[in-house]
């Protein structure tokens, strides 16, 4: 006997982890650009749920941090938001930002590695 809210469960995990991953990727791009100066955009990788898509999402030091001062936010490009487990809390031209629900935020909340710690990339 299978119980379905435990398989939907699994499955937003599943998603859930691939964000986590790229924002991991993220994370080290932001040093990157931190240690080589300026605050114009850099190019991050999209974060939404699909292990396919490497997508590259134009982000300035302070539009990726604003995303980052959530755990359970990440920024997709328009149209790859995953409305099962997510929901678009920002809407611009370049990117949308998504913030996780259910079983999905508090993966992706427990896995944040900043814990709520800003960056500074301020001079
Ligand atoms: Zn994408």
């Amino acid at each position: 006997m299978t119980d379905p809210a435990a398989q939907i469960d699994a499955r937003d995990e599943r998603l859930a982890q691939n964000e986590v991953i790229f924002r991991t990727v993220n994370e080290s791009i932001e040093q990157q650009a931190i240690k080589f100066g300026g605050l114009d955009s850099y190019e991050f990788i999209c974060e939404c749920s699909s292990t396919e898509c490497f997508s590259r999402v134009g982000l300035t030091l302070e539009e990726y941090e604003h995303i980052r001062s959530e755990g359970v936010r990440f920024f997709v490009l328009p149209g790859h938001a995953n409305i099962e487990v997510e929901v678009v809390v920002e809407a611009k031209d370049d990117y949308c930002v998504v913030e996780k629900d259910g079983a999905a935020g508090i993966v992706a909340d427990l896995a944040d590695p900043r814990d709520g710690d800003p960056v500074s990339f301020q001079p």
